[in-house]
């Protein structure tokens, strides 16, 4: 069985030096936890000990992506620059081992038509699979008109958009967060729910202003199975149809057409099961999140799932091969 894996990270020492403070309250989430060092050992590398680790889980292939704090969240002048090089990096990487690697390319967001441009560079001259975009961009949803360079320029070259979350904006973290012992609050604000919560509700921003009306082939990925939406979509189809009067077809209808959930860091039956029951098989991937979760622990996930064959193909590699063309 082949195994492919979508949401596996890479920071580049040189990259996160040349985005030096800037990054400091990103870099925080790195830097936290008692495996600290191990982990940012893991993130740099994207050679041997990277793939000893994914011989140990018997993963074949890693889509590798750009971890926060990346080059998104400077201004264009500096982000164009260092997405390249990040992006490069990645791309040699693919180069030294191109049946165990892959990747999605980490875009300059604060310019979409610079973005447009690198992530055309990136598919056209590297073979990319698509972007990874880390939460708000600049402050602003991907349903806002502002990127419609990039979601046009993704929909043409027939790529996916991997919306993987971050930390949210200072103002929500006041509001949501304060008088709270401050690592409780800190976790409480992006792992333990807080980015989740602000993931899906991205997602859902995306359908119901018509984002897939106005680019019905644009495909996109969320992590973290599903980011809670499978859990509700019955009651948001509901509720929020009567308020998207402009819609074309249904929450739901595009959730099932536009959107693959992946299973990074969910590594428990009952999320998968009931993913299965309202997204279907043929829009699960398997994916570990490395090195924030570990390749063994999503390996015996696996292992203890009760799947038909002909599912378990799928979200191990059929559909990562399929939407990603590998
Ligand atoms: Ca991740």
């Amino acid at each position: 069985m082949r195994l492919i894996t979508l949401e596996e990270h890479y920071r580049s020492p040189q990259v996160d030096g040349e985005i030096g403070e800037a990054g400091d309250y990103f870099r925080s989430m790195n830097t936290a936890g008692e495996k600290a060092a191990q982990r940012l050992v893991n993130l740099s590398d994207l050679g041997e000990r990277r793939l000893a680790d994914m011989d140990r889980a018997g993963i074949d292939l890693q889509v590798l992506s750009y971890t926060e704090p990346s080059p998104e969240i400077l201004e264009s002048s500096r982000a164009v620059p260092l997405a390249q090089r990040a992006n490069d990096e990645m791309a040699e990487a693919v180069r030294r081992h191109p049946k165990r690697f892959a990747a999605f390319a980490t875009l300059p967001v604060a310019d979409p038509s610079a973005a447009a441009i690198e992530l055309e560079r990136t598919v056209k001259q590297f073979g990319f699979k698509g972007a990874m975009i880390n939460g708000m961009a600049q402050g602003r949803f991907l349903d806002d008109a502002f990127f419609t360079p990039l979601l046009e320029r993704a929909q043409a070259l027939d790529v996916p958009l991997y919306l993987h979350p971050a930390p949210p904006p200072e103002a929500v973290e006041k509001t949501y967060f304060s008088g709270l012992e401050p690592g409780l609050a800190r976790i409480l604000s992006i792992a333990g729910w807080g980015w989740h919560a602000e993931q899906g509700l991205h997602t859902l921003r995306v359908i119901a202003t018509g984002v897939f009306d106005r680019f019905p082939k644009l495909q996109i990925i969320i992590g973290h199975m599903g980011e809670m939406i499978p859990f509700f979509l019955a009651r948001i189809d509901a509720i929020v149809m009567p308020f998207a009067k402009d819609l074309k077809r249904s929450v739901a209808d595009y959730f099932h057409s536009n959107v693959h959930i992946t299973t990074s860091g969910l590594f428990t039956a009952p999320p998968l099961y009931l993913a299965l029951a309202v997204v279907g098989a043929d829009r699960i991937l398997f994916s570990v999140d490395y090195p924030y979760s570990s390749n063994e622990q999503g390996r015996a996930f696996l292992e203890k799932l009760s799947l038909a064959p002909v599912d378990f193909e799928k979200i191990t590699h059929g559909n990562a091969e399929r939407l990603l063309k590998l």
